[in-house]
């Protein structure tokens, strides 16, 4: 790593180590991982985790005197042509570098990683005897060792969709938008799917797994309405944001242990969904015997 001996951690050390956990070359052929922004030599003391670089994010940083942010979500996916600063992610991009703090980001090749994205999720939840979701194709840079999508595993103790909706709530880190479900409240619940982020496409991976529940986020309408109908597993939509946090802890436990740095975690709730109300008991009691 060359950094024994030495008290300071350059960029290129915590880049090689992240790399090795993380290799770019696991990721999605349409994702962007890896250094976004940074001079490998420059030294690293501390370090922010954060699941979106947003200017929220990015002032915490800023405020815990950072040189570093490793992000899971990246901040530029698409082309870019201007990082002026007359753009949102161009005066990002300007924070950072007139600030001295470096990116990086892991985000599909952390995905299916193991340890990954869902098993920090996972283990909020108490899931024991994990295996993939959707293992990676043998043939891919990432296929084997019990790499993939998503997790599957076993709740501490069985209990009804309704009680593991209150128990991933209160599990789960809080955010507004809360945890809705899909399908009988009474239903026993033993697996449980996960999968950190937007899942959608992997409803089918969780019926063939015989989950009896899959939590995700950024489920929709149609595509629940018919999964359910259908007999699938009763679906948890929690916010994006929840199903990825956990998974910075990870991430910073192993810098520290890998590295002479400090590690900062931000707690900032980076879901767009900011207010959510709850129709009264009774209208909802009214509703469902009608
Ligand atoms: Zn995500």
């Amino acid at each position: 790593m060359g950094v024994s001996g030495s008290p300071t951690a350059r960029l290129a050390d915590v880049v090689a180590v992240l790399d090795g956990r993380y290799p770019p070359s696991w990721a999605e052929a349409w994702d962007r991982v890896g250094l976004v922004v940074g001079e490998p030599s420059a030294p690293v003391r501390r370090i922010c985790c954060v699941v979106d670089v947003v200017p929220e994010t990015v002032a915490e940083a800023l405020d815990h005197g950072a040189e570093l942010i490793v992000a899971h979500h990246p901040l530029l996916l698409r082309g870019v042509s201007s990082v002026a600063a007359t753009t949102y992610k161009g005066r990002i991009v300007h924070q950072l570098i007139k600030n001295d703090v470096a990116l990086y980001v892991a985000h599909t090749n952390a995905d299916v990683a193991n340890p990954g994205v869902s098993d920090a999720l996972a283990a909020r939840l108490g899931l024991t005897g994990l295996r993939p979701l959707r293992p990676t194709a043998p043939d891919s840079p990432a296929g084997g060792q019990g790499r993939g999508i998503g997790r599957v595993g076993q709740l501490p103790s069985p209990m009804t969709l309704a009680e593991l909706t209150g128990y991933a709530a209160e599990t789960l880190p809080p955010t507004a938008w809360g945890i809705r479900a899909a399908g009988d409240p009474a239903r026993v619940i033993r697996t449980v799917a996960v999968s950190g982020g937007a899942g959608d496409s992997y409803l089918e991976d969780a019926r063939r797994a015989r989950a009896d529940a899959f939590l995700t986020a950024d489920l929709r309408h149609h595509p629940v309405s018919e999964y359910v109908a259908e007999g699938g597993p009763a679906l948890l939509d929690a916010a994006h944001w929840a199903t990825e946090r956990p998974w910075l802890d990870d991430v910073a436990g192993y810098l520290r242990t890998h590295l002479p740095v400090e590690t900062v975690v931000s707690e900032l709730d980076t879901d767009p969904w900011t207010v959510h109300a709850a129709p009264p008991a009774s209208a909802v009691d009214k509703e469902s015997r009608s």
